[in-house]
C-alpha cells in the first residue's frame, strides 16, 4: 500500500530520456517505484490518463527571499510547477544584513514576520512560516559589501575584502549554497575583480556555486564574460551566468561570440551554465539608466543629485549620451510608487512623457525623484531570434528572475514582469509546440539539469528514492496567461503540484498544506 499513486500518465523523467507511459508511486516524501502498478493499491490515487507527469521545477534564478516571509504559498510560483527556488540572486540576498544595510526597494516597507540580521535569524524565520517551495539560499555580493562599507562608491580595502569573506564563511556555515554577485548594480558596480574573486575563492573551497549578473549584458558583454571565466580558471568556483542575453539591439551580434567564450571553456573543463527566461523584456529598477558617478552613496545622496539642478543636467546629458532616440520607446513602466505616478503603471514611457508634457529622459527622472527610486521597468531590448538560439544551448537552465507574487494581499499591489507568473508553463508550452527544443530536453532545463549543476541531491527526477517533487499538466491545455499588461494571472494547464510528497496545488487551487524545506 503506497500513500499516493498517480496513473497511467506520460512520464517525462527529468533527464531527457523520451517520454513513457506508467504509474508513480509516493510513499512518505520519497518517489517509491515508477513502472506498471496497476496491482498496487494506495491511500490517495490521482488519475491522469491524457496528462503528463514530469519533476516539479526548479527555479534556478529567484529573488524571493524576503517574499516567502510574507506570503510562503508562493502562489505565482506553485502555481506554474515551481516545487525548488534559488534565491538571493544578482547579488541580493535578504541575509547577512547588518545595520549598515538597507533591503531593496522592493523589498523595503513590507509587514514582516521578525526582523533578521544572519542567514541563521532568516533561515529559523523561513523555517517558521513554512514555504510551500524548497528553498536553496545564496549570499549576495552586494548584501556582504554593503554589510561591510555601506554603499561607498570606491574600491574595498584588503581589510574590507576580510571581512567579506569571513561574512560569507559564515553564510555557508549557516546553510546558505553558494554566492550571487550584480556588478551591474550598487554598490557591487564599485567592486575590482580582485574583491569577487576573493569570495569566489571561498565559495569554490566550501563546494559551493557563483552565480553572476555580470557588469555588462551589452556593451561590454564578451569582457564581462571573460572577467566571469578568468574568475573560474583562477579559482576553479562552478559557475552560473545568470539571464544570459545580449542585450540593446548593437549588441545582438554578439551572441556568436558569447556562446563560442562558453563552449570552448566548458570544452577546457570549466564547469558553468547559464539560465534565462523565455522573454525579450529585461525588468529593473528605472534608475539603472543613471551614470555610474550618480548612483552611488545610498539613496538619499542620489536623491540629492536628482535635486540639484546642475547636476540633474549632467545625469540628462549622460542618460542621453549613447542612446539613439528610438531607445524611450523599448521603455515601459512597471511598478511605481507615489500615489500621483500609479496611473502610469504598465503604460510605455513616450505614454507617460506626452501626459506629463515632457521629454521621455525627463519624464524618467521625474519618476525616479518623485517615486525616490522605487520605480521599476520593463525594458524590451532583446532578441527573439537570439533567445531562442541561448534556450537551445544544452547547458541553459530556466530561471525566472522574479520574486513570489500573489494575485491578493500585500504582494497583488506592484506591477511584476510577466516572467513572475509565466516562466514555466510559457517554456513548455514553446516546446510542445515546436518553438524551442523537444518536449524532454525542455523538461530536463527546468529539472534534472539544474538539480546537478547545483548540487541538489536527490531531486530534478522521477526515479525511486527521489524527492516526490512533481508536477501532473495537460500537454494540449498549459500556457502563461500573465502579460506585460495584465501580470497577475496564473498560468493554465498545471493540474497538480505535489512537493515533498504533500499534494500543495490542485485543480487551480491551493491545499494549504506547506510541505517545503529550506535546502
Ligand atoms: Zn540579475
Amino acid at each position: 500500500m503506497f500513500d499516493l499513486i498517480i496513473r497511467g500518465t506520460t512520464i517525462y523523467d527529468g533527464t531527457g530520456a523520451p517520454a513513457r507511459t506508467g504509474d508513480v508511486a509516493v510513499n512518505g516524501d520519497r518517489i517509491a517505484a515508477v513502472g506498471e502498478l496497476a496491482c498496487a493499491g494506495a491511500r490517495e490515487t490521482i488519475s491522469a490518463a491524457g496528462k503528463a507527469l514530469c519533476p516539479g521545477f526548479i527555479d534556478v534564478h529567484s529573488h524571493s527571499d524576503a517574499y516567502l516571509l510574507i506570503e510562503p504559498s508562493a502562489p505565482s510560483k506553485i502555481s506554474q510547477g515551481v516545487t525548488t527556488e534559488i534565491v538571493g540572486n544578482c547579488g541580493a540576498s535578504a541575509a547577512p544584513r547588518t545595520p549598515l544595510t538597507r533591503l531593496p526597494s522592493d523589498w523595503a516597507d513590507k509587514p514582516y514576520p521578525a526582523a533578521w540580521e544572519s542567514v541563521a535569524d532568516y533561515r529559523a524565520l523561513l523555517e517558521q512560516v513554512r514555504p510551500a517551495v524548497n528553498v536553496v539560499m545564496l549570499a549576495g555580493h552586494n548584501r556582504l559589501r554593503s554589510d561591510i562599507m555601506g554603499y561607498a562608491a570606491r574600491p574595498a580595502t584588503a581589510a574590507e575584502v576580510a571581512e567579506m569573506c569571513r561574512l560569507l564563511e559564515q553564510a555557508f556555515d549557516e546553510g546558505v549554497h553558494g554566492l550571487s554577485s550584480g556588478l551591474l548594480y550598487t554598490p557591487g558596480c564599485f567592486s575590482e575583480s580582485g574583491e569577487v574573486e576573493a569570495l569566489a575563492r571561498v565559495t569554490a573551497r566550501r563546494g559551493g556555486i557563483y552565480t553572476t549578473h555580470m557588469r555588462s549584458e551589452g556593451a561590454r558583454l564578451l569582457e564581462s564574460l571573460d572577467e566571469t571565466l578568468a574568475l573560474g580558471r583562477s579559482t576553479g568556483v562552478r559557475l552560473e551566468v545568470s539571464h544570459l542575453k545580449t542585450s540593446g539591439r548593437a549588441h545582438w551580434g554578439k551572441l556568436d561570440a558569447a556562446l563560442e567564450r562558453l563552449r570552448a571553456a566548458r570544452a577546457e573543463g570549466l564547469v558553468v551554465a547559464a539560465d534565462r527566461y523565455p522573454y525579450t523584456a529585461a525588468s529593473t529598477d528605472l534608475d539603472v539608466l543613471l551614470p555610474e558617478w550618480a548612483s552611488g552613496d545610498g539613496r538619499d545622496a542620489v536623491l540629492a543629485r536628482l535635486a540639484d539642478p546642475v547636476q540633474r543636467a549632467r545625469i540628462r546629458e549622460d542618460i542621453l549620451s549613447g542612446r539613439a532616440g528610438d531607445y524611450w520607446g523599448m521603455v515601459q513602466i512597471a511598478s511605481t510608487h507615489h500615489p500621483d505616478n500609479l496611473r502610469f503603471q504598465g503604460r510605455m514611457l513616450t505614454e507617460v512623457a506626452a501626459s506629463l508634457g515632457l521629454e521621455p529622459v525627463d519624464a524618467a527622472l521625474h519618476l525616479m525623484a518623485t517615486d525616490t527610486l522605487h520605480t521599476s521597468a520593463f525594458f524590451f531590448g532583446m532578441s527573439e531570434a537570439n533567445l531562442t538560439r541561448i534556450l537551445a544551448e544544452p547547458y541553459v537552465m530556466i530561471g525566472s528572475d522574479a520574486s513570489l507574487r500573489a494575485p491578493d494581499g500585500v504582494l497583488s499591489r506592484d506591477h511584476p514582469h510577466p516572467r513572475a507568473y509565466g516562466t514555466f508553463p510559457r517554456f513548455l508550452r514553446a516546446a510542445f509546440d515546436g518553438r524551442t527544443v523537444p518536449v524532454a530536453g525542455a523538461i530536463r532545463k527546468m529539472t534534472a539539469l539544474p538539480a546537478s549543476h547545483f548540487g541538489l541531491k536527490d531531486r530534478g527526477r522521477i526515479a525511486p528514492g527521489f524527492f516526490a517533487d512533481l508536477v501532473v499538466f495537460d500537454p494540449a491545455g498549459v500556457r502563461d496567461l500573465a502579460t506585460y499588461e495584465h501580470p497577475h494571472r496564473f498560468a493554465a494547464g498545471i493540474e497538480q503540484v505535489i512537493v515533498n510528497g504533500t499534494l500543495t496545488y490542485h485543480d487551480g487551487s491551493f491545499t494549504d498544506t506547506r510541505a517545503g524545506r529550506v535546502l
